[in-house]
């Protein structure tokens, strides 16, 4: 490689959250110069907020919890969950590295023994990682392998020469490459114009994410004639609190522990077993656009202090958890009509005791799986929630490389992209932990791509 000035490197980076860190990072260990230039002062964007669940299988976790998964099953659920619309290219290459997200993990030692099954998954699947702890090590691996790290740097737009991407301009200083540019800047979550633009039906789903997430990267490659894919399924996730701050997510899935939905009416309206993002477009629907995770002190029992989404001791220490010991005077705490939770909860109870089939299909806690219990031991408690939009898993079309491609499937030279703002993976739904195992398997493998030209 040839010796760089201090605004030429053998790759850019642009954004700072995890896909963009793990690009970084083995860029650096790779040899290469590079710069990762972030928008916001911090790094950290959506990955940092997150609730750090990775979709991983055949992890020691698994193996030390009695788990059983395989490749072949990961597969196999992301394609059933993706709805035929994934890009069944993608999800083998992200099962087939898997080991280089395992490995990073392992290096940034942020294993924790929590395992669930979550939305999408047949088996105990979602790892929680602490994920800030991640971030921090790549960030700290890449600055002593010479990275060179610029917060507060937005990159404006790709600069080309002769058809490759040469650079980028930010502002008026313009970073030449001599190997590549990764397009890391996360979806559009919290751009209303795209949003109007590819899901004018998601409209009333609260902006979340990333504060920078506004679509940057996509709209660079955009003008470059990059294709799109999957932007017609991006749909919020339901579990937020209205309340939330821009920078602490405060999602609960009461409903995968065994709680019921139910809107102002008083209401059911839907299997709660399903994903949170299925969940999200048909809460949108209900009176207000909310509903409540209606449950009872069995359920309150399963609380997991500290692991996101099911963590009710922050929701109830914020003072966003309603309670009483009985459900008339739950109903009435949150304004129902007299007498509509308890017959709605009556109903319930029936079919979980198989004296009626359940009106909405539900027959498990989650995705099928999991024995319901009836909601009937006092006291009992609601959590208002509404659908976010968290993240947005449509973007840019890729090859298995990461290489951008344009609407006719070729390739923008020198132009790579990983993390949320790639297109082609979930299909028409979403699997926990998919989009940060997205993220750092596909960061990694975008700089070894570049370190291998
Ligand atoms: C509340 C919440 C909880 C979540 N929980 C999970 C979970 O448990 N498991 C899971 O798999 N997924 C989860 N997700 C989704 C997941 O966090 C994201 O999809 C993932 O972190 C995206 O990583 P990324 O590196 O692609 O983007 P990000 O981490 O969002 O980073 C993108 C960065 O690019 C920067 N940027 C944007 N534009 C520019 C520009 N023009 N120039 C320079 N920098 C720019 C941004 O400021 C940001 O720092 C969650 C998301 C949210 C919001």
């Amino acid at each position: 490689m040839a010796v760089h000035d201090a605004r030429t490197f053998d790759a850019i980076v642009v954004g700072g959250g995890l896909a963009g860190l793990a690009a970084t990072q083995r860029l650096a260990a790779s040899g290469l110069s590079v710069a990762l230039v972030e928008k916001r002062d911090r790094l950290g964007g959506s990955s940092a907020l997150s609730g750090g669940w990775f979709a991983l299988s055949g992890t020691a976790v698994q193996h030390r919890a009695g788990v059983a998964d395989a490749a072949d099953i990961f597969l196999a659920d992301m394609v059933a969950t993706g709805g035929g619309f994934a890009d069944t290219s993608l999800l083998d290459a992200l099962v087939a590295r898997q080991e280089h997200a395992i490995a990073a993990i392992d290096r940034a030692d942020a294993w924790t023994e929590e395992l669930k099954v979550s939305a999408g998954m047949t088996i105990a699947r979602a790892h929680l990682i602490r994920i800030r702890r991640l971030l921090a090590h790549l960030e700290r691996e890449a600055l002593a392998a010479g990275a060179v790290i610029l917060p507060g740097r937005p990159a404006d737009e790709l600069v080309t020469d002769g058809g490759r991407v040469a650079g980028i301009r930010s502002g008026r200083a313009v970073f030449g490459v001599d190997a590549g540019v990764v397009l890391t800047t996360g979806g559009f979550s919290r751009s209303r114009a795209l949003l109007d633009l590819f899901v004018p039906d998601q409209a009333a789903a609260m902006p979340y994410g990333g504060v920078g997430n506004t679509g940057d990267g996509l709209r660079m490659a955009w003008m470059l004639g990059a294709g799109l894919a999957d932007v017609g399924h991006v749909a919020g996730t339901y579990g937020q609190h209205p309340d939330a701050t821009d920078d602490e997510h405060e999602l609960l899935t009461a409903n995968y522990l065994g709680a019921i939905l139910v809107n102002a009416r008083g209401e059911r309206f839907t299997d709660e077993s399903e994903s949170y993002k299925v969940l999200g477009t048909a809460v949108m629907s209900q009176p207000d656009g909310m509903a409540f995770q209606v449950f009872d002190s069995v359920v309150r029992a399963r609380s997991r202090p500290g692991v996101p989404l099911s963590d009710m001791e922050r929701i109830e220490a914020l003072g966003h958890l309603v309670d009483a010991p009985t459900l008339s005077e739950l109903g009435r705490k949150v304004g129902m009509p007299p007498g509509a939770l308890e017959r709605t909860v009556e109903r319930y109870n029936d079919s979980v005791a198989g004296r009626e089939a359940d009106p909405f299909g539900r027959t498990g806690l989650v995705n099928g799986v999991g024995g319901l219990e009836p909601v009937e031991t006092g006291p009992f408690y609601a959590y208002p929630a509404v659908t976010a939009m968290t993240s947005t898993y449509g973007g840019l079309s890729v090859a298995t490389d990461t290489s951008v491609q344009r609407i006719d499937g070729s390739r923008i030279e020198h132009l790579f992209a990983a993390g949320e703002v790639v297109g082609g993976f979930h299909g028409a739904s979403y699997m926990t932990g998919t989009a940060l195992t997205k993220a750092l398997v596909f960061g990694i493998e975008a700089a070894d791509r570049i370190a291998a030209a």
